[in-house]
């Protein structure tokens, strides 16, 4: 059985970084029926907080990255020092008094110590719990040249003995450091897989050590190549405006969202869109790209779109709905209304929002036309008499199938001698104020006969 997690710590927002993970963890245990886990790594108890644990829940939900098992490293704090005692027992582990100040101190003063800023190991074999002072424990990582290791994507990862340190696995509050508690967890949660990003690949070498030393087997490794902005800046530097939340608010939805994420480090032959279950089907750790990914914000929109065109009615509606809320927009709109807006709109629109403002004209009896598409003057008698004649064909129009309706409405300019453009584009600003708009039919049977009778007769 494969077991994955997503570890968030819940010290801010989950942004697109940290969600990509997210998804290839999921992907991967979805492909092999495995379970997926959410572990809240929350033991730095002065940062984490209880408002980002639930942001991360309902961002989660909320793309359908949706959990089968959930912890929080701060119950589990007992777990972690039990397994101190044990490496300390075992003589892996060792209680250290020195303070910062003290470390520094001796460092200063022997021109031998080569570990630059590192831990001399002064108390390295203290196996006797301190009662009257405050101690750490430090894991004695011993004798060796390097630590080295298979990664999925990187392939063969060397890191030497010189970069590494007798880490602190228990610190002086108790609580477990994160290279600790994550060691203990991914052994107990029986974790087979472990995909995260880069920048933990020093740690995996300190968390490989501290495996060794407990007999735990290593799960399969790999570390995605950073995400990158257009200036090749790390993603992670920007800061606010990247977090799901603003996605979700922007009118971005799940699924644009997963496809676009899961093409920043994976790729198939040169698909852009899938369908969730593709991914599902098609994702392979074996085909995680080597090389960083540049986040693109105009694809990104793009692949949005694209998903909207495939959703179902329903899905839209959910979604929207949510969208609504989020920006604590009032709707005036009924869902039937919005479904039947939705099939006519859904080619025109990128986000949830260009859906919004597209169907305002919906939600008055009236418009105020914009006077600087000058329409006074691009309706003449012969228009005037065309506008007369639909307004007596809007039954016919409106409830007859939409290809008679279409060829009723083309047929009134030509009976007073106009052109179709001189009728079209003169009737679709009285009726949208726009410019641009779905087909005519189609805008005239969302707006209604009353609608429509009321927007043309001011100018008749
Ligand atoms: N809490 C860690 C982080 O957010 C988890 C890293 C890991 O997956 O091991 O970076």
């Amino acid at each position: 059985m494969v077991r994955l997690r997503f570890a968030p710590s819940p010290t801010g927002k989950l942004h697109l970084g940290n969600v990509r993970t997210a998804v290839f963890n999921w992907l991967y245990a979805r492909k092999h029926n495995g379970k997926f886990i959410l572990r809240i790594e929350d033991t730095d108890l002065a940062r984490s907080e209880e408002r980002y644990v639930e942001a991360i829940k309902k961002d989660l939900e909320w793309l359908g990255l949706h959990w089968d098992e959930i912890y929080f490293q701060s119950q589990r704090f007992d777990i972690y020092r039990e397994y101190a005692r044990k490496l300390v027992e075992m003589g892996r582990a060792y209680y250290c008094t020195c303070t910062r100040e003290e470390i520094e101190a001796r460092q200063k003063n022997n021109p031998n110590v080569k570990f630059g800023i590192k831990y001399d190991r002064h108390c390295r074999g203290n196996t006797l719990e301190p009662k009257d002072k405050n101690y750490v424990i430090r894991f004695d990582i011993g004798e060796f040249d390097y630590v080295e290791f298979e990664d999925k994507v990187k392939g063969r990862v060397v890191v030497p003995f010189s970069d590494l340190d007798d880490l602190v696995i228990i610190k002086g509050d108790g609580s477990p450091t994160y290279n600790f508690a994550v060691v203990i967890d991914d052994h107990l949660m029986g974790i087979t897989h472990v995909i995260r990003g880069e920048d933990h690949l020093t740690n995996t070498a300190k968390q490989i050590l501290i495996y060794k030393a407990l007999g735990f087997d290593i799960p399969v490794f790999a570390h995605l190549p950073l995400i990158l902005n257009k200036n090749k800046s790390p993603l992670s530097k920007r800061e606010g405006s990247i977090n799901i939340e603003y996605y979700r608010k922007q009118g971005y939805i799940p699924e644009g969202i997963i496809n676009y994420l899961a093409r920043l480090g994976w790729s198939h032959g040169d698909q852009e869109i899938f369908t969730i279950e593709e991914l599902i089907n098609l994702f392979d750790i074996e085909d995680l790209n080597k090389s960083n990914a540049v986040f693109d914000d105009q694809k990104m929109l793009w692949v949005n779109s694209e998903h909207i065109k495939m959703l179902s009615p329903e899905k839209f509606l959910k979604y929207y709905k949510i969208f609504l809320e989020e920006n604590e927009l009032g709707e005036t709109l009924s869902d039937e209304f919005i479904v039947n807006a939705f099939e006519v709109y859904k080619t025109r629109i990128n986000t949830l929002w260009d859906f919004y403002n597209s169907t305002r004209i919906y939600t008055t009896d009236d418009v105020d036309v914009d006077p600087s598409f000058e329409v006074e003057k691009m309706i003449d008698d012969a228009v005037k008499k065309s506008f007369r004649d639909l307004i007596d064909s809007l039954d016919d129009i409106i409830f007859k199938p939409h290809e008679e309706g279409e060829s009723i409405l083309r047929s009134i300019p030509e009976r007073y001698g106009i052109k179709l453009k001189q009728f079209g584009p003169p009737l679709r600003i009285v009726l949208t104020n726009s410019k641009v708009s779905p087909g005519l039919v189609d805008v005239i049977k969302l707006l209604g006969k009353e609608k429509v009778v009321k927007r043309i007769s001011k100018y008749l």
